[in-house]
């Protein structure tokens, strides 16, 4: 298959890639931005419909500083490259940024004694503006924080961001810049004849010179696949969250976070760059890589921690439910791996932490293959596509002239940003890419009301068409989302 479209930046154009990554996560994006922003050509190989639409489509929205990564981790170095990445590119590409800062809260006196090891454990991380908080001080941050709490500390710079809109940017600034997205074109097949791979897909054969197993939930499958062993096996952890309403935003300034153990962050309590209010997520280990399945019971007991962390959120309503898989492994680190003979890079095992670290990542893993890309010339003068702006606290495009009126009155989704994000090679090709590019049906009434109008304009545009009836419209995707 040759590389359409791209043979304008980077030169040749004989048909074969200099890099194939496969999986187009969060991890698969950040990767083909920095590949192509070097140099190469580059080929993002996804097996949905649609990107992000894996681990990827359900997180936090947590930019973490990784003051509680475990320290000298590549995971600890990739977070600490990632979030300083995200910073200083942002505003460039129109990304926010809320800054909530964290505080980290003991329930218990076992809690509160285990703080002056995390603190440490933060400084260790170079993280080393984290406040110790006395009871007293934390509730003064924070008045509408329950009772029992004994003792918190403050992480001024964990940060709240857009979980999709990030990486949506990345894939976009690597396509403009001339990398090559294919959907619809899970890989089958591949072997490696000394030189160049041959990945095999519905879609066609792909040529690359180095090949990048970015698959997330699937890693460990795609490496024996290809190279016939792996050295780590996915255990997916689901994570269920409950969203509320946006007037319940106002209850908590703070990211607020209980003290983690050794398995999880546990049940966090945020707003969300949208606006609403987050609790969750569970940490609970499964079989299934697909399906993130939403149990009443545990809603039911996550309605019931956010209101002893917050009672007034008693008296606010749920607008949505959803869940995501982390690929998490048997492994606390990153599962990182060059095998230079073969050309074959693992990014696995990116389990909790992956949208915070990913611009560190793809870095760190640029590096690691440095000698196997000799040659290229980074891109001079690169393309920096502006995103739309869908977080609440900034300004929106249904507050902009010509938008062509609001299709989704819950978030306020103008006709102009649907059409935009259907449109070209990164365009949604799902509706719950679409969801993920403009929050249309995302809001209140999740759809009941603007169905009809937004069935009609993506008729023929969606790999699924969607329906009017938003309650007989096909799954939006696994676990949904917020
Ligand atoms: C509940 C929860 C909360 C989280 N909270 C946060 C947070 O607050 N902050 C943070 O930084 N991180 C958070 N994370 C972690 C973050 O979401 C993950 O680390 C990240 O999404 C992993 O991305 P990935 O690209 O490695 O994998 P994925 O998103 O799974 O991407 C892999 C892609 O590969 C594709 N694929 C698989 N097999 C093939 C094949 N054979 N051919 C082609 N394509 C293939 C898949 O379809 C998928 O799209 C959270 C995760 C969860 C689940």
């Amino acid at each position: 298959m040759a590389p359409a479209g791209d043979a304008s930046r980077h030169g040749s154009g004989d048909g074969i890639f200099d890099v194939a990554i496969i999986g187009a996560g969060v991890i698969g994006c950040a990767l083909a931005r920095r590949f192509t922003l070097a140099g190469a050509r580059v080929v993002l190989i996804e097996k949905a419909a649609d990107v992000l639409d894996g681990a990827s489509k359900g997180n936090s929205a947590i930019l973490h500083t990784g003051f509680d990564a475990p320290p000298g981790s590549v995971e600890a170095a990739c977070i600490a490259e990632g979030y300083r990445e995200y910073l200083e590119i942002r505003a460039r590409l129109n990304l926010p940024l809320l800054k909530t800062g964290a505080l980290v809260v003991a329930w218990t006196d076992e809690e509160a004694a285990t703080l002056p090891d995390l603190i440490a454990q933060a400084r260790a991380n170079g993280v080393d503006d984290v406040e110790p908080l006395t009871e007293a001080e934390a509730r003064r941050l924070e008045p509408a924080l329950g009772p029992g709490v004994r003792a918190a500390f403050r992480v001024p710079r964990e940060y709240v961001i857009d979980p999709w809109s990030a990486p949506h940017a990345y894939l976009r600034q690597a396509v403009e810049n001339g990398a090559r997205l294919m959907t619809s074109a899970p890989v089958t097949a591949g072997v490696f004849d000394g030189g160049t791979w041959c990945l095999e897909t519905p879609r066609g054969t792909v040529r690359a010179g180095l090949v990048i197993n970015a698959a997330g939930l699937w890693g460990d499958r795609v490496d024996d696949l290809l190279t016939g062993t792996t050295d780590f096996t996915i255990r997916p952890r689901k994570g269920q969250f409950v969203v509320y309403d946006k007037p319940a935003a106002a209850l908590a300034g703070h990211i607020l976070l209980p003290v983690p153990n050794k398995v999880t962050k546990g049940i966090v309590v945020c707003r969300t760059a949208f606006g609403n209010l987050l609790v969750g997520p569970t940490a609970e280990e499964q079989e299934d890589r697909e399906r993130a399945g939403l149990v009443p019971e545990t809603l039911e007991a996550l309605i019931r921690r956010g209101t002893e962390i917050l009672p007034a959120l008693k008296d606010h309503e749920v607008t949505a439910i959803y869940a995501g898989l982390r690929p998490a492994t048997e492994f606390k680190d990153y599962r990182i791996r060059v095998e230079a003979a073969r050309r074959y890079v693992t990014v696995g095992g990116i389990r909790s932490t992956g949208l915070s670290s990913a611009l560190g990542t793809a870095a760190h893993v640029h590096r690691l293959t440095a000698g196997l890309l000799a040659g290229h010339q980074a891109i001079a003068d690169p393309v920096w596509p502006r995103m739309p702006m869908l977080a609440e606290h900034e300004t929106r495009d249904w507050q902009c002239a010509g938008n062509g009126g609001i299709v989704c009155h819950c978030e306020r989704v103008t006709r102009r940003e649907i059409e935009a994000a259907l449109d070209g090679p990164t365009g949604a090709r799902s509706l719950a890419g679409l969801k993920r590019r403009t929050r249309v049906t995302m809001g209140r009434c999740q759809g009941f009301y603007c169905s009809e109008a937004l069935a009609a304009i993506t008729a023929g545009r969606l790999a699924v068409p969607m329906t009017a009836d938003p309650t007989t419209a096909p799954p939006a995707a696994a676990g949904g989302e917020a």
